[in-house]
């Protein structure tokens, strides 16, 4: 008898922010994307949701002050219409904080929601607009699994020695004061597809992997397993990103509290709002815009591509203390992936390691092709690949899924 196809399995793929809703439909088997979307401006003025469907842009308007339901409402509706829901075999959230309650992704159930909920004291921003998603979904979609895949679940390998900080125990034991790391779902993924390409098992491989986006954080992977990530807390430990610090001396509050007289939500809009590349280029966040600038001579934007490339640089070569060896630096994210500029500085800053930039690859591994940025004669070689978080996550839902 002939073989029957078997009928594809799609997932829908959730990313729910304060004010935003990304969206997508992933088929689980082939990784395709479907349809994918962004609804923004939820719950004020002019909401609008933007979807990539069959090659074609569209938009849909909803009313003032809408918000995730009607969303998710409008999206159902979407999916009905163009006749993708029977197809459907589950609903995949990105959920940023799992705290220590989750090493892996779990399909959501009333304790899971309860665990998610307790873990917004420490991700106050996220949890609960990934909460609002997450019941939104579950009420449009009654018969679908629901799974959460958690941005920090991949760190929690991490050892003791790189997730505690230097302060009282009893802030750890009663309050879950450590080191947590995110960005999981992309160092996970990359470091999966770096062994593909250098065609070692994940489990004996070691890398460093750079995610470069408007946030920034790296990851230490030491036989497949992160063991120490930049991101600490909170998404503003660590490396300079768009528009956050990065680490800084704690002594900072201090001095901006009493000489300055800032307020603590002054600290946290400097820290989080106006540092970062804007805060030295004086120009903007966005890379491209810094990049352009700095070529054109504009002093202050080439010292913000300066301090970022030192401070990285100076991140990844920390990590050769838990890796000892190293099979490949990995750069991704839209920085990592894009950056020609970037990526050369941080590498040439880096010889010791065994890295030397090859100048024709790295300028042609861009706008989603991955590549080797190294001369393959180079002990350890430089990588650039993209991210695809969406993917795990249909993934990862869709194995679940096919569990119950
Ligand atoms: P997010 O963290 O919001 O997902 P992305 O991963 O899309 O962000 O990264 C956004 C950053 O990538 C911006 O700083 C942008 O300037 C930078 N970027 C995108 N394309 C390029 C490019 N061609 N050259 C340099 N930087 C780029």
């Amino acid at each position: 008898m002939p073989m029957q196809p078997s009928s594809p399995q799609h997932v829908l793929v959730l990313n729910c922010g304060s004010s935003s809703l990304k969206f997508a439909i992933l088929d689980a088997t082939t990784s395709a994307e479907i349809i994918s979307g962004l609804a923004e401006r939820l719950g004020s003025h002019s909401p609008l949701i933007k979807y990539k469907f069959q090659g074609e842009k569209h938009q849909l308007e909803l009313a003032d002050g809408q918000a995730h339901a009607a969303a998710i409402a409008s999206l159902v509706q979407l999916i009905n219409e163009q006749h993708l829901a029977s197809h459907l075999i589950a609903v995949g959230h990105r959920v940023v904080h799992g705290g220590e309650h989750f090493t892996e992704s779990v399909l959501i159930d009333d304790n899971v929601l309860s665990a998610i909920e307790k873990t917004a004291a420490l991700a106050p921003l996220h949890n609960p607009a990934n909460l609002l998603g997450i019941r939104a979904a579950q009420h449009a979609f009654v018969t679908l699994p629901q799974v959460a895949v958690f941005d920090t679940a991949f760190h929690q390998s991490m050892p003791k020695v790189a997730y505690l900080y230097a302060l009282p125990y009893s802030l750890y034991r009663e309050h879950g004061v450590r080191r947590y790391g995110f960005h999981g779902t992309s160092h996970y993924y990359v470091a999966g597809e770096a062994a593909k390409f250098i065609k070692k098992p994940l489990l004996e491989s070691n890398f460093i992997s750079a995610h470069l986006g408007n946030g920034c954080s790296v990851c230490a992977i030491k036989n497949g397993k992160s063991v120490d990530t930049s991101m600490g807390l909170t998404p503003l430990e660590g490396l300079v990103m768009g528009t956050r610090s990065g680490s800084i001396d704690p002594g900072l509050f201090t001095f901006l509290t009493q000489q300055l007289n800032y307020s603590v939500e002054q600290i946290d809009d400097l820290l989080n709002k106006k540092s970062g590349l804007l805060g030295i280029s004086e120009l903007s966040n966005d890379c491209r815009t810094i990049e352009e600038a700095a070529v054109a001579g504009n002093q202050q934007a080439l010292l913000a591509l300066d301090i970022f490339c030192y401070r990285l640089a100076k991140q990844i070569a920390a990590y050769m203390v838990p890796l000892q060896r190293l099979d490949a630096l990995i750069f991704t994210g839209g920085i990592g992936e894009n950056s020609d500029i970037i990526r050369e500085k941080v590498i040439t800053q880096l010889g010791f390691l065994g890295l030397n930039c090859d100048p024709q690859a790295n300028l042609q591994a861009r706008f989603g092709n991955a590549g080797m940025i190294t001369k393959p004669s180079n002990t350890v070689s430089a990588l650039v690949i993209p991210t695809n978080e969406e993917w795990v996550i249909a993934h990862d839902a869709a194995v679940i899924a096919k569990e119950q």
